[in-house]
């Protein structure tokens, strides 16, 4: 079903998340491959890395929380 945007509503939200710095290189949680890192577009509304391996996007704030392993005593 389409939804019709009739007004300014129709605009959609651009989360802010924080963007890495180009260049900046990061492996996957999931399945530690290199990750790619987005570019920062107005009409881009996702997260700034992706992983085509596992078709999935993260942010800073993902990785930080999936590198922490609190499960695991030091
Ligand atoms: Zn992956």
């Amino acid at each position: 079903m389409h939804k019709h945007h009739t007004s300014e509503d129709g605009y959609k939200y651009k989360p802010d998340y924080k963007w890495p710095d180009l260049g900046t290189i990061k492996n996957c949680p999931r399945c530690n491959d290199e990750l790619e890192l987005i570019e920062n577009k107005d009409s881009y509304f996702g997260k700034p890395w992706w992983c085509a391996p596992c078709q999935w996007q993260f942010s800073e704030e993902d990785l930080a929380t999936l590198e922490e392993k609190p499960d695991v005593e030091k």
